[in-house]
């Protein structure tokens, strides 16, 4: 049996949320950016986001862009963070359960190609895309930080990826979204 990964095979990988503009997600067909909170969006040493992060999200929104996170972390945590920034979430998603991105596509009536889902874990995020039949952006992780809790999930990732590349060799660290 030939062990290629596909559920967790990202469908673009870029650098950071932050490359991706309103330009290049209209480009793609895009009206609806799902994102994970922790690492991707924001960084734990970081809470009130950096002016990058700021101008991005202004951007987004003059550019009729819908950003919703959707975390794993709980309510407490995700409204605390993002409530400043005004912006909508699913908190307890259960990712690589898809339920927290279906629940959004259905509630807005959206289409699985309209939507995309970027995050920094293939674990959680790019399975979970996967499993709801929409596009996955990986991101690089904001920070390294040290939290024992993701650890696992690293070293796992360390090996998926080893195998991911070889049956995808156009898959690569990109600044833009890249299709191959
Ligand atoms: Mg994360």
């Amino acid at each position: 049996m030939v062990m290629q990964l596909k559920f967790l095979t990202p469908t673009y990988m870029v650098d950071s949320i932050y490359d991706l503009t309103v330009e290049e997600l209209r480009n793609h067909g895009i009206t609806t950016v799902l994102t994970d909170l922790d690492n991707t969006l924001l960084a734990w040493n970081n809470p009130d986001g950096t002016p990058e992060l700021h101008q991005w999200l202004q951007d987004l929104k003059q550019g009729g862009i819908e950003l919703i996170v959707i975390s794993n972390n709980t309510n407490k945590r995700v409204a605390k963070a993002v409530d400043a920034l005004n912006i909508d979430f699913v908190a307890w998603s259960l990712k690589p359960l898809p339920r927290g991105i279906l629940a959004v596509m259905r509630q807005r009536h959206l289409q699985p190609q309209e939507v995309i889902m970027v995050g920094d874990q293939m674990l959680t995020d790019v399975w979970a895309a996967h499993l709801a039949g929409i596009r996955s952006v990986l991101v690089k992780r904001l920070i390294d930080s040290d939290m024992w809790q993701t650890w696992l999930n690293r070293s796992i990732e360390t090996q998926a990826k080893k195998i991911i590349f070889k049956h995808n060799p156009n898959l690569k660290w990109e600044k833009t979204l890249r299709d191959n």
